[in-house]
């Protein structure tokens, strides 16, 4: 392992010449395809079923394992709790568990061994690094630090670095100032949309201006925005401050993409624990990462011992800058296109839509359990509370009672502020197949292009 050089966390690693890094991929792809067969009955039959030989694979190019979804992750869960058929660990092995947001009202675990958080930690102090972190930095954590991975990850991640860790976490604003000014602290880590209400609090409740706090830099991620050029923009004239953009998810890595200096895409940090790959969303077919390419990413642990994951579909759709950067790391750049199933974003928190629906149906039959989310912008961030429709039973009376219950189990189960509307029994749209449970209202008028 290399020292940090100023630029990069792990120079050896990030500047690697992109070929000699396809060969350590392959040799540790290998390693690990074979170690997995061993230990977790989930790939072994999947890959039996498929015909695809973990012994088998000559190069990265003719590596074709059947891909791996989260729903099939879900159902492995299902069968054999708490951590699924793909866990590939006992868990007297398990060091710590974080949840990845679930597609259903149950979140999915994903635990880590002691050599699985050592891999964590690295490769998140190289995307604080990138994004801009020293070890002279004071940084205010203001992201969840129960349960989530922008929690503790982060932590170890700073310490790493050598920084200083301010752990504040959510819905503590005074505190997150206070410890600002009290602490001299140079960095924030929140959500963008944290980090524009903020400035807000700053300017009405306390009359000031958000770039008299001093921060330096704002290290930002949980959801889209970071790397939208015109909430970046507002955001560094308002702090006064570099705004930096991350990007991961518990079952990946908690964050695996970072913004440089150059601010040109989204590095891939990496590339020796995962390989990334990008296919058509459409055919599932392997594309060449050339410049422009636009495509959806696939994710493979190469040494991941607990809850490996083997060409999992991620889900975002990217498109992608080959060309050297300036700053000196040879991986890809990614521009984030958006994604390619309903994943919203409330406050950082993840939320599929058929986790809300699973959290309604389960209040049947005071609910019929149909509904509709209502979105008044684009999404897939939502300011929250998440806004939604739910139908009540045909023999319910007490509707305050009811409205307050659903609030509460969205808020205890998903941990999302939602405000519900409720409607007679009937009243939404019914769907012969995959209920469409978003309304756009922001599409009705102008915008009709649906993915
Ligand atoms: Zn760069």
């Amino acid at each position: 392992m290399s020292a940090p050089d100023g630029t990069m966390f792990a120079p050896a690693v990030e500047a690697m010449p992109r070929e000699q890094m396809r060969v350590l991929q392959l040799d540790r792809l290998q390693a690990q395809l074979a170690s997995v067969a061993q230990r977790s009955p989930f790939y072994a039959e999947l890959w039996k079923a498929a015909g695809f030989d973990p012994l088998a694979v000559r190069s990265l190019e003719d590596f074709d394992a059947p891909f791996t979804t989260k729903e099939l992750l879900r159902d492995s869960q299902l069968a054999a709790p708490p951590l699924g058929r793909h866990a590939a660990v006992p868990m007297v092995d398990v060091v710590r568990i974080h949840a990845s947001s679930g597609t259903t009202g149950q979140p999915s675990y994903v635990g880590i061994t002691h050599a699985d958080r050592e891999s964590w930690t690295e490769v998140v102090a190289r995307v604080l690094y990138c994004e801009g972190m020293r070890p002279d930095d004071v940084v205010v954590h203001a992201f969840g630090l129960g349960f989530f991975v922008g929690g503790l990850p982060l932590k170890d991640a700073t310490e790493r670095i050598g920084a200083t860790f301010v752990p504040i976490g959510t819905g503590a604003s005074d505190r997150v100032v206070q410890s600002i000014r009290d602490l001299g602290a140079t960095a924030l880590m929140c959500t963008p949309s944290y980090a524009t209400y903020l400035a807000e609090y700053c300017r009405d409740r306390l009359g000031m201006e958000p770039g008299e706090l001093g921060l330096r830099k704002l290290l930002v991620g949980a959801e889209p925005g970071g790397s939208i050029p015109a909430v970046r923009k507002q955001l560094e004239a308002d702090y006064g401050a570099t705004v930096s953009d991350g990007m991961g998810n518990a079952d990946v890595f908690p964050i695996y993409l970072a913004s440089c200096p150059e601010q040109d895409g989204l590095h891939l940090c990496g590339q020796d624990e995962l390989l990334v790959e990008l296919v058509d969303p459409a055919t599932g077919e392997r594309l060449e990462w050339l410049d422009g390419v636009e495509g959806e990413l696939v994710a493979t642990h190469l040494r991941r011992e607990c809850v490996p994951l083997v060409r999992f579909r991620v889900r975002d759709r990217v498109t992608v800058t080959m060309s050297p950067c300036a700053c000196g790391r040879t991986s890809p750049r990614l521009h984030c296109a958006g994604r390619t199933d309903d994943l919203l974003f409330v406050a950082g928190v993840n939320v599929w839509p058929s986790a809300v629906q699973d959290v309604v149906a389960g209040i049947a039959p005071r609910t019929t359990g149909a509904l509709q989310i209502l979105l008044a912008d684009q999404g897939p961030v939502v300011r929250p509370p998440l806004h939604l429709q739910v139908e009540y039973g045909p023999d319910e009376e007490d509707l305050d009672g009811l409205r307050g219950e659903v609030e509460r189990a969205l808020r205890d189960q998903l941990v999302v502020p939602a405000r519900v509307d409720l409607v007679p029994p009937g009243a939404l749209p019914r769907w012969e197949m995959k209920a469409k449970l978003i309304k756009r209202r922001w599409r009705a008028s102008e915008h009709r292009s649906e993915r």
